[in-house]
């Protein structure tokens, strides 16, 4: 079986490297539709237990990741291991090692602005082939909404990274999929905030 059961969600048995190699083919292909990769954490599992409309999301990404110790635990304890911890945090450092590469292109949503703008500027330093085409602090109103998803629409990003905290990133992702013009949309959680150190 390729996939590992936990809490009733299937994960597929990936390492990081092949998880970063199922997303280069996802970026090379240049489909139309949006691949949403959710990186499941114990909270995101939790909660698709009783809200059903986050159930759905998962069960409709493109790929869910195992984001901790403790989904990798669960699966062991069922003895049917899981091979890795894949989390949001570490998947966005391959991803922008990646894209430096290859010249994948970027856009950052959420995060403070403070925050936002350091870490596109330590990602700037330290992967120069990655190509950030924009960003954009993640305490935006209704108002707003409509213009952010215009300027990721023109972006036109291989990867749009959305740090707005579990589920709301999920959702908005979900919400706005047909909109957002990039390849991939990956919920990452604080992660900018570390970047940004
Ligand atoms: N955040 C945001 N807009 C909001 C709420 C949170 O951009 O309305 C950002 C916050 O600044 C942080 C990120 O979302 O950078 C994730 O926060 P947290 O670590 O609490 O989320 P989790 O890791 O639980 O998903």
């Amino acid at each position: 079986e390729n996939y590992s059961k936990i809490m009733g969600i299937p994960v597929p048995k990936l390492t990081m490297t092949e998880t970063v190699q199922i997303l280069s083919e996802v970026i090379e292909k240049r489909q139309e539709e949006l691949y949403h990769v959710v990186t499941l954490n114990p909270e995101i599992a939790m909660s698709c237990q009783h809200n059903a409309a986050l159930r759905q999301i998962v069960d409709r990404a493109g790929l869910l990741t195992a984001d901790g110790a403790g989904i990798v635990m669960v699966s062991r304890v069922k003895r049917d291991p899981l091979p890795e911890r894949v989390t949001g945090c570490d998947l966005l450092y391959h991803l922008l090692a990646a894209g430096h590469q290859k010249n994948w292109s970027f856009y950052l949503l959420g995060a403070d602005e403070e925050t936002s703008h350091a870490a596109e500027a330590n990602i700037r330093t330290s992967y120069p082939g990655a190509i950030i085409k924009g960003r954009h602090h993640g305490f935006f109103d209704a108002s707003e909404e409509g213009r952010i998803i215009e300027e990721i629409s023109s972006a036109n990003p291989d990867i749009l990274v959305v740090a707005l905290g579990a589920p709301y990133a999920e959702e908005w992702i979900h919400k706005h999929r047909d909109q957002l013009n990039a390849r991939i949309a990956i919920g990452v959680g604080g992660t900018l905030d570390i970047i940004a150190g």
